[in-house]
């Protein structure tokens, strides 16, 4: 996404503890992460990096630098033994004033896929287990003039969505479509009284799919939408994200500065660490 993000000036690497963990529904898991001193909260989609140890490691090595870049080259310099594992997820909640965040971690892995390593954390997680954490701003930022809104995205989606809709303006009026994977898996959503929320759990849907996602894309092609200038912002299977775009651009003619877009995950591929 090119506009401009609403990022920490002063980034750096904190190390927290878990203090509780909860299954919100059958298929996400909140861990609350404490020990954040310092963290500013900056509502709609704002997003971190979590790293953890992999097997066999006793220590949690963080990068030293800070910078988007400079993490990154360090990280990656470092022998994969001694690597910990990185996630990007988002801030569910948070309680800047005794230094907690909440996680709210999508538990995949029972579709023949392999589970992923942030999963696995999460299940096994425990009180006081330590996770390192990179603080990454918020990405929803829009900057031109536009009548509604549209926010689109699977469940790991739902907890930027249900930030960005606490943080709209009660003046704000759009739609917001979320797959999840069963009706139980709905949250309570605080958004301005023009925000529609469409909920596609995948639990109920009579039609064939192939990975997550495709339910809500095809719900957004065949949706009859507001008239107006529309900013989108399109998350979650990176098949979601794009093709949302590729639709609001190809057959919608919504200008290409209109639609932010982020693939959360990639459906088969694990996360790159
Ligand atoms: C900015 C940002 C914010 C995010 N916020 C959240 C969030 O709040 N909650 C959340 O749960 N996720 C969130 N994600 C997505 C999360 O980072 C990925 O799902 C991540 O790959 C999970 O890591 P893992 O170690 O469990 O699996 P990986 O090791 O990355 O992958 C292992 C296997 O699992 C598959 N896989 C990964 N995620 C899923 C999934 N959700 N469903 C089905 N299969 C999957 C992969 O395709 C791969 O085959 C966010 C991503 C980004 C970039």
């Amino acid at each position: 996404m090119g506009r401009k993000k609403n990022t920490p000036t002063d980034r750096r690497f904190m190390m927290a503890d878990v203090a509780r963990t909860v299954r919100v529904s059958p298929n996400f898991v909140r861990l609350t992460l404490a020990g954040l001193d310092g963290f500013e909260k900056r509502g709609a989609d704002h997003w971190c990096r979590l790293f953890f140890t992999r097997q066999g490691q006793d220590v949690l090595a963080l990068p030293t630098r800070t910078t988007e870049i400079g993490w990154y080259l360090q990280y990656l310099a470092t022998p994969k033994a001694r690597r910990p594992w990185v996630r990007a997820y988002t801030v569910r909640d948070a309680r800047p004033d005794v230094g907690e965040v909440d996680i709210d971690f999508v538990v995949h892995g029972d579709e023949g896929a392999p589970i992923g390593p942030a999963v696995q954390f999460a299940l096994d997680a425990q009180p006081g287990d330590r996770v390192g954490f990179l603080d990454q701003g918020s990405a929803f930022t829009p900057d031109h003039p536009h009548d509604w809104t549209l926010l689109i995205g699977d469940e790991t989606a739902l907890p930027a969505i249900a930030g960005i809709c606490a943080s709209l303006p009660e003046s704000v009026r759009g739609v917001a479509i979320i797959e999840i994977p069963t009706t139980d898996d709905r949250q309570e959503i605080s958004a301005p009284a023009g925000m529609e929320t469409i909920w596609i759990p995948r639990d109920e849907s009579s039609r064939a799919y192939d990975k997550p996602g495709e339910l809500a894309l095809r719900a957004l092609k065949a949706a009859t939408l507001p008239d107006g200038a529309v900013h989108a912002h399109a998350i979650g299977e990176s098949g979601l994200a794009t093709g949302a775009r590729r639709h609001l651009v190809q057959e919608r003619g919504v200008p290409k500065r209109h639609v932010d877009f982020a693939g959360y995950w990639r459906h088969g591929r694990a996360a790159t660490s």
